[in-house]
């Protein structure tokens, strides 16, 4: 064998897509086998938001390891495993009172969604089964949380029979400017019909929608959502996978919202990428429910809260340093000021969205529309040519473009290369 024994993921089986092969990192760049480096600004894949070769986790990593590596979490519990849960509790300020560990984002959503059908179930509400999503959004690849997954819906349906009883919102998207009085009206009366049917467990969102471009639901959207879900006592699941640990200038990004979730969904960041991990988070209305009625929840995976990920989980909480925090919002400033005279200059790119260190350059063609795949993977590699590690979105027929998720750890002079870059790239 030479090496293609390999399936690679989201991609075509016949492909070899992934020609470059990456040997090693130092801080926010990592080196190929071809000889060269590159500055990541995928942060991984969102996950490395500290960068590579960090000896602070080589170190907690390290010592976890030399006194216990595994722990079989249906029979034994650990300090690793219990004081990361405190710490993550305290990292919310209090606003969840339990945490359930998980392996990744997906299994995190997925947990969630289970979570909140039962809660349903056992609060005597079994009709209540139905969980809205939106039409853009990304929860994940296992069977609920691809079937959550709005944005992808044309491809998953290939795997149907999906989950049951998920269905999406029509995201208001409006890249040209505010929504009209009479388009709000339109998403209104939509949503209050919606509602009105009574069957909802829970509606999940991304407070910004990664993976579909980075996307903010309008004000008037959220306020609307938030006073149904209070009148018909839906349970509310924010998917913080991407968006959570600071990514958005804030810890989390439900800060902004005008309703605190019942369930968080977290992982990505949560180790920088070391070990994996995820982390489901439930408020005090849903432990209550579930102790009340002596329940449990059912779910499990064998590597769920591995000592290891604890132990790289609670590093990165000991990173938000006043430092960090302030040169994610500086940085964000750097980037939206340089992209935005990029904007004016270039008629192609249709809109700029940041929300702290999360990156959407919006991109279409000279008739408007959103960039084929093709030519997404001619900007992608064109970066590359450059020494930029860069990703691209596309949601359907609606919005196409640029993901930029720096690392929390670039600085003024390397944003300002990098700005440079993308100018002669777009
Ligand atoms: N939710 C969101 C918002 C995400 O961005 C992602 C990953 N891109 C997931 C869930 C799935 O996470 P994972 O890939 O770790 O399963």
């Amino acid at each position: 064998m030479n090496g293609t024994s390999v399936i690679y993921p989201l991609a075509n089986v016949n492909s070899a897509m992934q020609e470059l092969h990456l040997e090693s990192g130092a801080g926010i760049y990592v080196s190929g086998n071809n000889g060269r480096r590159y500055l990541d600004l995928n942060s991984g894949l969102w996950n490395v938001p500290f960068g590579y070769g960090d000896e602070g986790y080589t170190a907690a990593v390290s010592e976890q390891l030399s006194k216990l590596h595994y722990i079989n979490m249906i029979s034994f519990s650990g300090s690793a495993i219990t004081d990361l849960a405190d710490d993550l509790i305290d990292f919310t300020n209090n606003d969840f009172e339990k945490v359930f560990f998980t392996c990744s984002g997906s299994e995190s959503v997925e947990c969630a969604i289970k979570i909140a059908r039962k809660y349903m179930y056992i609060s005597g509400r079994k009709d209540c089964r139905t969980i809205l999503t939106m039409d853009m959004s990304y929860h994940g690849t296992t069977y609920a949380a691809m079937t959550a997954s709005g944005m992808d819906s044309d491809e998953t349906i290939e795997y149907s029979p999906l989950n049951d009883k998920i269905e999406y919102l029509e995201t208001p998207f409006f890249p040209y400017g505010p929504a009209s009085p009479d388009e709000q009206k339109k998403f209104i009366s939509a949503l209050e019909k919606r509602f009105a049917e009574n069957d909802i467990a829970a509606v999940l969102l991304e407070p910004v929608m990664a993976s579909g471009g980075i996307i903010s639901l309008p004000d008037w959207y959220i306020d609307k959502l938030t006073e149904l879900m209070k009148k018909y006592d839906v349970l509310f699941i924010a998917d913080e996978v991407a968006t959570g640990f600071y990514r958005t200038g804030k810890a989390f990004k439900y800060y902004d919202l005008p309703l605190k979730p019942d369930i968080l969904c977290l992982s990505k960041a949560i180790t920088n990428g070391i070990i994996p991990m995820g982390a489901v988070l439930v408020n005090n209305k849903v432990f209550k429910r579930y102790s009340e009625e002596n329940e449990y929840i059912n779910h499990f995976s064998t590597q769920c809260g591995n000592p290891l990920a604890c132990a790289a989980a609670e590093k990165t909480l000991s990173k938000f340093t006043d430092d960090i925090i302030k040169n994610i919002n500086l940085r964000s400033e750097q980037f939206r000021n340089g992209l935005e005279t990029l904007k004016n200059e270039n008629a192609n790119i249709r809109q700029i969205r940041i929300e702290g260190l999360m990156i959407g350059i919006d991109i279409i063609d000279d008739d408007d529309n959103p960039l084929s795949m093709d030519e997404l993977n001619c900007i992608m590699s064109c970066a590359l040519q450059k020494g930029l590690l860069i990703y691209v979105f596309k949601c359907g027929d609606r919005c196409s473009g640029v993901t930029l998720m720096p690392p929390y750890t670039i600085s003024e002079n390397e944003t300002s290369r990098v700005l440079k870059i993308l100018n002669e790239i777009i």
